[in-house]
């Protein structure tokens, strides 16, 4: 605990300071432009890997970057969506996955969660990857989870869709979606090109999207 204590004496003298004009803008407002959906682990950190500042990001995290499709009982995550979508008019949500995910991973291996009841509930919004991963020839385990995670980004960015204020924001063409998965270890992101289903390098194809539209 005394790491976060040291580490907000120094935003208070530093990143605080050099940006106390933004965070004054910010102290009433917000517009961030996009919704970025990602995974709770520690190795992915949406603004640093973006180098987005306060107030550009509006963020949810949960165990595996995931988005229940929209029910008669919204929970968290839905309305987190339909306020960024209808009240802060985001222009874009991005879905991103990452290597070696532990939620995945439990998925991919078919590990017991009778010990985890809240966590096995949960990634049954993944239930759709999972079937069609399983259905798929693999060469080993780690490409059976690389690609699990790839199919887990495509089904929850169809989960998201069934959001009204999704559906009605991509009606109206004002809003984009993108599907990422993020490497550890390399740093690199592949996004999902929607034309033809497959991911390819961000940094290649810039203006990639997950819809054909
Ligand atoms: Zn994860």
């Amino acid at each position: 605990m005394q790491d976060l204590i040291d580490g907000f004496r120094k935003f208070q003298g530093e990143a605080f300071t050099q940006r106390s004009d933004l965070f004054k803008h910010l102290a009433t407002t917000q517009t961030p432009g996009t919704l970025f959906v990602s995974c709770s682990d520690s190795r992915v950190v949406p603004e640093l890997l973006t180098q987005q500042e306060p107030g550009d990001l509006f963020v949810i995290r949960n165990a595996g970057n995931i988005v229940p499709s929209y029910g008669p009982e919204p929970g968290g995550v839905s309305a987190t969506v339909e306020y960024a979508v209808a009240v802060l008019g985001v222009s874009d949500i991005v879905i991103c996955g990452h290597s070696d995910c532990g939620a995945m991973t439990a998925i991919s291996t078919c590990k017991c969660l009778d010990h985890l009841p809240a966590v096995a509930n949960w990634l049954r919004h993944a239930e759709s990857a999972k079937v069609i991963n399983a259905a798929r020839t693999h060469a080993s385990d780690a490409e059976q989870l690389d690609s699990l995670v790839r199919e887990n980004v495509v089904a929850q960015l169809a989960n998201l869709k069934t959001h009204p204020s999704v559906a009605l924001a991509l009606e109206q063409g004002r809003l984009s979606l993108h599907g990422w998965v993020y490497d550890i270890e390399s740093g690199g992101i592949d996004a999902l090109d929607g034309r033809n289903g497959r991911f390819v390098s961000l940094l290649d194809n810039p203006s990639t999207r997950a819809h054909a539209a």
